[in-house]
């Protein structure tokens, strides 16, 4: 039997990050590294190894899809693989970025904490079990922002893992999308995205062009 690499088990990372950002909202700056990382093996030249590789999240989707049979396991509408709709989404989810950086701006000028976490940039979640005094508020209040974000794209992971293939929020994914961007850049060519769990999925991202 083939031997499983080290980074086969990074989904077990992502899920400890949600448990973690559950027990500690300071925990959510970890997820800097899930921002930092496959943009700098882009920029590097490693291309979309982070996609096949050691993406937690895609593994935890692929793991969830296609070992517990949670995924309808059915293709993803056509809009959502154009080429519209990714950079489109990535649009938004920037500008949602960009106001979650200048909400910190404002509490490290002087505006007070705002100790919630917002899912899907619109339902506020009071979030109390927050040791948040040993740091400077606008330290804190950037992880309640970014634990928002990373919260807000497992969510949107989980719903298009059930309703269509299971990795199909790689399709559309702000990451993928960056990674997919920085390679044509760098190549002037789309990179296709290798080691997919599965031929579909293969199919679907070679489909949004990832
Ligand atoms: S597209 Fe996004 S979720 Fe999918 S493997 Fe790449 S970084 Fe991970």
């Amino acid at each position: 039997m083939k031997q499983k690499k080290w980074y086969s088990y990074l989904w077990i990372v992502e899920l400890l990050y949600l448990c973690l950002g559950l027990f500690n909202i300071l925990f959510a700056w970890l997820g800097m590294l899930f921002f930092t990382i496959p943009l700098l093996i882009a920029v590097f030249g490693g291309g979309k190894a982070y996609c096949n590789r050691y993406c937690g999240r895609g593994q935890l989707l692929g793991l969830l899809g296609e070992k517990l049979k949670l995924s309808r396991n059915v293709p993803p509408p056509k809009f959502l693989r154009s080429r519209w709709f990714r950079y489109g989404f990535l649009a938004f989810f920037m500008t949602m970025f960009g106001l979650m950086l200048f909400s910190t701006y404002k509490v490290f000028t002087g505006a007070p904490l705002q100790q919630t976490v917002t899912l899907l940039w619109v339902f506020k979640l009071p979030w109390q079990w927050a040791e948040v005094d040993m740091v400077s508020p606008w330290i804190a209040q950037f992880a309640f922002g970014f634990f928002s974000v990373m919260l807000t794209s497992t969510v949107l992971g989980f719903v298009t893992m059930v309703l269509f293939r299971p990795r199909s929020w790689c399709v559309y994914c702000p990451m993928g999308t960056m990674t997919q961007g920085i390679c044509i850049l760098k190549h002037g060519k789309e990179v296709a995205a290798h080691g997919r769990k599965s031929k579909e999925d293969r199919g679907v991202a070679e489909a949004a062009g990832k």
